[in-house]
């Protein structure tokens, strides 16, 4: 039998981003509902392969919605400073969170943490609900959109908001044209034991294949690694036995940990640049990676769409009661976040291009650039405070 419901914002997909745009709503008074068919799982016993670097800009944005507090504190994994290096050159960059006075650079969390610390925070209003199905059909009206779900819920809203993931549903749906690009990597990504303690500090090497970074985990001697690396070579990696994938990883990191032991699966992810032409339309938004993925060499992603969430609030929050899904209002939401996408994928395509392959020419500019930065604290300050978040802009008002 069909069931009905009306919100004034439904929200298709529950993961990081889109729970973080729904609790954020819901604290603002909106009616909320998420429509989700997975329920995140709270983490136990070893660290999940899929973890992000979660910023300060991020991390505060947690905190508002109430969801740092569910963060099993003895998963987190706070990095301190980062080092990043050239492979078998002199170029180098260290960054030390120390230099811009706070306590740490960000951390390294399991996603999925995340995901349920914004669940077991979304519990905490009863104007928010979710509904475990998917949707099967919609239709974006001049007055509001309607969600048929599969479990035969009719379900109305004012304004939509796509955030499921990279192949966003909703996004096709609604025919939001794509811009996208194979990176020609792909992320092999496996946790590890290292010999030496990481002393909190995220590192990246940059190999003539692709980055390699190890992430720092709450256990002293575990790293989370990412390998972004060609197709054919990723598959080679893949495969190879435990003990043969530790020595090459130890020889790819200079044994900068000492000895690298692999302690779980290993995974593989395809890298493509996406890119949605519109990032709003009449009664829809799109957030996260519906919107936009990037090469995970930054670490960014997560945090681009956190920042996405959290205009998004701060805008309709501010509009008192002006009509949610109406365009002129979505425009400012839409143009402030494309461009903040914009800057990332120039930003991830320059250091791309720059680190890509051992051209000698290209070696030698990168080394002296990356040594230069080093020595002059108030670009390596600024660079720091953009990284974490700190130097950007991420609200939009909808009376500027
Ligand atoms: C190897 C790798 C490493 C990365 N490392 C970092 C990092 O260190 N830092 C960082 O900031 N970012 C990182 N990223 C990027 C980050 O993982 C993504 O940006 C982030 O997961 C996007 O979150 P999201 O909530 O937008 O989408 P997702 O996490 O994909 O969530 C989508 C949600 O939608 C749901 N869904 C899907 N389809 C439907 C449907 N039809 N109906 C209803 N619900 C649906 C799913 O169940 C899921 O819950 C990395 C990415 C990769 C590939």
């Amino acid at each position: 039998m069909l069931k009905t419901g009306s919100v004034d914002i439904a929200v298709v997909g529950g993961g990081m981003v889109g729970m973080a745009t729904a609790v954020g709503l819901a604290r603002s008074g909106f009616k909320v509902a998420v429509v989700d068919p997975v329920q995140p799982q709270a983490p136990s016993g070893e660290p999940d392969l899929r973890v992000s670097a979660i910023n300060r800009a991020s991390e505060r944005w947690l905190r508002q919605l109430g969801a740092w507090d569910h963060l099993p504190a003895e998963r987190l994994g706070p990095y301190t400073a980062m080092a990043v290096w050239d492979k078998d050159s002199i170029g180098k960059i260290g960054f030390d969170a120390a230099d811009l006075d706070e306590p740490n650079l960000g951390h390294i969390i399991e996603n999925r943490a995340i995901a349920h610390a914004l669940w077991q925070a979304a519990k905490r209003h009863n104007n928010l609900t979710i509904h475990h199905t998917k949707p099967k059909a919609v239709a974006l009206g001049e007055r509001d959109a309607l969600l048929n779900l599969e479990d035969d819920t009719l379900l109305s809203a004012r304004l939509l908001v796509a955030a499921d993931g990279a192949n966003s549903w909703l996004r096709q749906q609604a025919q939001v044209p794509l811009t996208f690009r194979d990176y020609g990597h792909h992320a092999l990504v496996a946790t590890i034991r290292c010999q030496r303690p990481h002393d909190q500090v995220a590192r990246q090497v940059f190999l003539p294949e692709g980055p390699l970074a190890l992430l720092p985990l709450a256990d002293p001697h575990q790293c989370s690694i990412v390998w972004s690396c060609p197709p054919a070579r990723a598959e080679q990696l893949a495969a190879v036995d435990a003990r043969a994938f530790g020595q090459q990883l130890t020889a790819a990191t200079e044994a900068r940990l000492g000895t690298l032991t692999l302690e779980s699966e290993r995974a593989t992810f395809p890298l493509t640049m996406r890119y949605a032409r519109d990032f709003v339309r009449p009664r829809l938004a799109l957030v996260g990676d519906a919107a936009h993925t990037i090469h995970p060499l930054a670490g960014q992603g997560v945090n681009l769409g956190l920042g996405d969430s959290q205009a998004l609030v701060n805008l309709l929050a501010q509009a008192g009661e002006r009509d949610p899904g109406e365009l002129r209002l979505l425009n400012r939401y839409g143009r402030a976040r494309k461009a903040a996408a914009q800057e990332m994928l120039a930003a991830m395509d320059g250091f791309r291009w720059l680190f890509d392959g051992s051209n000698p020419v290209k070696k030698g500019v990168r080394d002296l650039g990356l040594n230069l930065v080093d020595h002059a604290m108030p670009l390596k300050k600024r660079l720091l405070s953009h990284a974490l978040g700190l130097g950007s802009q991420s609200l939009v008002s909808w009376n500027r």
